[in-house]
């Protein structure tokens, strides 16, 4: 391997301006900024490398797709382009898009997640076309654009395409280490319901002396969000936990270890907090990061909050929550169960809008098929729970992406009857079943 990874250090700058230029196109999927643009710069890359690529157009974002080297066997890489919304901005120290160099480190919005794992996937091809001259297996790579708002058209192009989507093993786009630089391998994904709340009072923005007669949606937002989770944590919502399925005693026992490689106040330490919630460490909070599902506001809007004050009674209030869901949760499930909630409370006039979803998977605890994965792992930190970022050439019953084709074959009834909830199903499986 040395002449290929002779390449990759005699093309370090190189490979590193090519990410800087990918992650200066701004491609915020949520505002869609810059998602055509990328899109194009992605396929260009592609083309650039030696990959035959062709973009697929969705009702939402483009699907950028190329195929590379021939073999007995194909990889399926999935990735995205897309990125996060950059807000707040004056948190960053230097620009979100200006993908500048600090202390050995490339800083910009969506470098990690998923650019450079792209780029760096790119380049390997490419370091193995030109020293080598051909793959000895078939590379396919998926790259779209609207991960970060749940992939909601990418199910169009998985069902258009099936043929394409053939492969042995698919790898996902993620791949990192913990603040004590663990490798992680990832045993499923969390999945995810996406809601918006909007309470509406007046016609207009009033003076707030007419707060004596005029109802303030804000205080009727505040007071519908105050019933969703109570203060020790607990998600109110009837039935919310109801499908939740507790750890196997298996699962159990490679959360302990993980519990023992973990420091705790290393992590704690570093987020600048006191305690982690409820006081948990050690087992209790490997568990619960992994195992617990989420109600969580990530932002609340209202009236004037500006600089100074501004005596106002506003018109309108919305909130953006995200229930992070785990087995055998499902998003439409508790979307019902979210809506009839407000309702139950009082807040029907509470609005509530779906922004995104998708469903949550895990894959067995490896078995003597994975021991070298596992062993490797072992003694470094084995994680579980949000992500897969490790795979054998049969991982893609493990990936997010093989996870996307499961959810997507649901919808079919047969599928649904052979593959329920919370099983995973080969990407290969996943396309017989959509045919
Ligand atoms: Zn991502």
């Amino acid at each position: 391997m040395n002449d290929v990874f002779g390449y990759i250090d005699g093309h370090r700058r190189q490979f590193i301006e090519r990410l800087q230029e990918l992650c200066r196109q701004p491609s915020i999927a949520a505002q869609n900024v810059g998602i055509q643009e990328t899109a194009r710069m992605v396929a260009g890359l592609m083309e650039h490398i030696g990959v035959k690529t062709e973009l697929y157009a969705t009702d939402g974002a483009p699907v950028v797709f190329g195929v590379v080297g021939s073999g007995p066997r194909t990889l399926l890489i999935y990735n995205h382009y897309d990125v996060q919304p950059p807000e707040p901005l004056g948190e960053w120290h230097s620009p979100p898009f200006a993908a500048e160099v600090r202390d050995g480190k490339l800083y910009a919005r969506g470098v990690a997640d998923n650019k450079g794992n792209l780029v760096a996937r790119l380049s390997a091809v490419e370091a193995w076309l030109q020293t080598r001259g051909a793959l000895p297996l078939t590379v396919k790579f998926v790259v779209e654009g609207e991960e970060e708002t749940s992939s909601a058209h990418l199910y169009q192009f998985v069902r258009q395409h099936q043929p394409l989507l053939q492969a042995d093993g698919c790898l996902w786009e993620a791949g990192g280490k913990d603040i004590q630089e663990n490798p992680g391998i990832y045993m499923g994904a969390k999945g995810i319901l996406y809601v918006e709340l909007e309470a509406k009072g007046a016609n207009r923005d009033l003076h707030s002396s007419q707060a004596t007669i005029v109802p303030n949606p804000a205080w009727r937002l505040v007071w519908a969000l105050s019933t969703l989770k109570g203060r020790s944590e607990n998600i109110l919502v009837e039935g919310f936990y109801d499908e939740v399925v507790e750890p196997s005693s298996e699962e159990m026992e490679h959360l302990r270890r993980l519990a023992a490689a973990r420091d705790d106040d290393l992590r704690r330490r570093d987020l600048g907090i006191d305690q982690f919630l409820l006081g948990v460490s050690g087992l209790q909070l490997v568990k619960r990061n992994l195992y617990q599902p989420t109600c969580t506001i990530c932002g609340i809007e209202s009236g004037y909050t500006g600089p100074g004050s501004k005596t106002v009674l506003p018109h309108r209030a919305t909130a953006k929550i995200d229930f992070r869901l785990v087995p055998n949760q499902r998003p439409d499930d508790i979307f019902e169960k979210v809506k009839h909630h407000l309702a139950q409370h009082g807040f029907a006039d509470v609005q509530i809008r779906q922004l995104g979803a998708e469903h949550p998977a895990r894959t067995p605890v490896p078995g003597d098929d994975h021991r070298d994965l596992w062993t490797r792992a072992d003694g470094l930190a084995v994680d579980g729970g949000d992500r897969t970022n490790v795979r054998t050439h049969r991982a893609v019953r493990n990936s997010h992406c093989g996870d996307r084709l499961r959810v997507r074959a649901q919808q079919r009834p047969r599928a649904q009857r052979e593959y329920p909830a919370g099983r995973f199903l080969p990407a290969s499986q996943a396309c017989g079943a959509l045919v």
